[in-house]
């Protein structure tokens, strides 16, 4: 029997081919026409004038924070429950995040906690320099709500759609509208370039800079002259190529993770105590990974039980991200967390199966005999 992994590369299409005409161009570097053509394809498809392809979503959110003059001292609200590279390039520039919890509607950024503090701050002049609120394992936020809060009170907001790229609100791309939005192309998103990020602006300015920024800052002059320190963050053009041949799929694998959710959602359901995360219905969720709750009063099987019987049976299965209010290195820190604590309860009772829109039908019956048997 074979590992079933969690989210695996999918490769079905022209990636291959296209990689070879990167070869016989010998564009073997960050820059040629893939990389062109890429950024062109993902801002089409996402709706954003401009894109500007990095080394990954980790590097691109920290372009994007440094571009909305994120610095030293000042506040980045965030969502607790996240990967810690929605995080850590807050830190990168020495500014604190602060750390949300979710709606249980939608397990993103609750927005009503958000207005209230955002209200909050602005009458004691404490107002966060930028708002980073994240899709959620394929869920799009309210961005409409966002963008409305981020208006009223002057506040850029930088979505973080590392793991929604395809997510929609009212059939409209996630994160339009805001200042920036970022994405990632990692070896387990729902496409990949083999690691790699985007930056999305509808602000050319914005586009440029990220550019020059992720190419060593490097002013117009044909020796090296250099105004301000940048990064060596660039896409390879052999990447690229991958990224055009995945972007080409992307509708057909959005689809599958759907359908992979909705055949979990229904051959689990009738076992007592299983939930599945919800999609509100103003969204399409890509359902990049399927996540499900286990309430322990309920199930015969408690989510650590489970999560062992699946590991025995050389199945991949993983907990909901941790909160990042509840990591060592932020305790440390002294960040702050608003709210009830929904993510906590998630993150002690959800577990992740297996959703690779490469998952055979064959290996999803695996999965799901696995875990019916013992419950
Ligand atoms: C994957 C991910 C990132 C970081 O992307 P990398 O390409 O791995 O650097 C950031 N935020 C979230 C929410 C992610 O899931």
């Amino acid at each position: 029997m074979t590992r079933i992994f969690l989210s695996p590369p999918h490769i079905s299409g022209r990636e291959r081919d296209l990689v070879d005409q990167v070869f016989e161009s010998n564009y073997l570097a960050p820059a040629g026409d893939m990389l062109v053509q890429f950024e062109r394809d993902v801002a089409d498809y996402t709706g954003f004038a401009h894109g500007v392809a990095v080394s990954s979503g980790t590097a691109a959110l920290h372009l994007a924070l440094r571009l909305a003059g994120v610095s030293q001292g000042d506040e980045v609200w965030t969502s607790s429950m996240t990967f810690i590279g929605g995080v850590s390039p807050i830190t990168y520039l020495g500014a604190t995040p602060v750390f949300f919890d979710l709606t249980p509607a939608s397990w993103t950024i609750d927005c009503d906690l958000l207005e209230e503090a955002l209200e909050a701050a602005a009458k004691s002049n404490t107002l966060p320099k930028a708002i980073v609120p994240t899709d959620l394992y394929g869920q799009a936020c309210d961005h409409a709500r966002l963008n409305e809060l981020g208006t009223r009170f002057g506040v850029l907001i930088i979505s973080d759609s590392a793991e929604a790229l395809g997510a929609m609100q009212n059939n409209v791309h996630t994160g339009s509208g805001a200042h920036i939005a970022i994405l990632s192309f990692n070896g387990n998103k729902i496409i990949t370039t083999s690691g790699g990020g985007m930056l999305l602006s509808d602000d050319g300015m914005i586009a440029d800079e990220a550019r020059k920024l992720s190419t060593q800052a490097r002013e117009k002059a044909p020796h090296y002259e250099h105004k301000v320190i940048g990064y060596n963050y660039r896409m390879s053009n052999l990447c690229a190529a991958i990224g055009v041949g995945q972007l080409e799929q992307l509708e057909d694998k959005i689809a599958r993770r759907r359908e992979i959710f909705a055949i979990y959602q229904r051959k689990l359901s009738r076992h007592p105590g299983l939930d599945f995360m919800p999609e509100p219905n103003d969204r399409r969720s890509t359902r990049w990974l399927t996540c499900l709750t286990i309430d322990p009063d309920q199930s015969a099987l408690s989510t650590e039980e489970l999560q062992e019987i699946c590991t025995e049976a050389d199945i991949e299965v993983r907990p909901l991200w941790k909160p990042m209010h509840l990591q060592p290195v932020f305790k440390e820190m002294g960040c702050r967390f608003v709210g009830p604590g929904h993510c906590e309860h998630l993150f002690e009772t959800g577990l992740c199966l297996p959703s690779g829109s490469g998952l055979t039908d064959a290996e999803q019956d695996r999965v799901i005999e696995t875990i019916s048997g013992k419950l």
